[in-house]
């Protein structure tokens, strides 16, 4: 089924919509966008339009 979402492009902060189109196939846990914002590729969560870079917390590097 089409699916439409809202995302947060990363390079330049617009809201765009994405969509995605998976048939009969249970819907994926992250799909590749076209960004219209920055022509670039983003992984977005359909279900919620969270990027998969915004769920992978970037451990802090120790300071010493
Ligand atoms: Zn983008």
């Amino acid at each position: 089924m089409m699916r439409t979402f809202i995302y947060r492009c990363p390079a330049t902060g617009y809201n765009v919509q994405g969509e995605h189109d998976s048939g009969a196939l249970p819907v994926p846990a992250y799909v590749l966008q076209d960004c219209l914002a920055c022509r670039s590729f983003h992984l977005v969560d359909p279900r919620t339009g969270r990027l998969m870079a915004d769920e992978v917390p970037r451990p802090k590097p120790p300071e010493f």
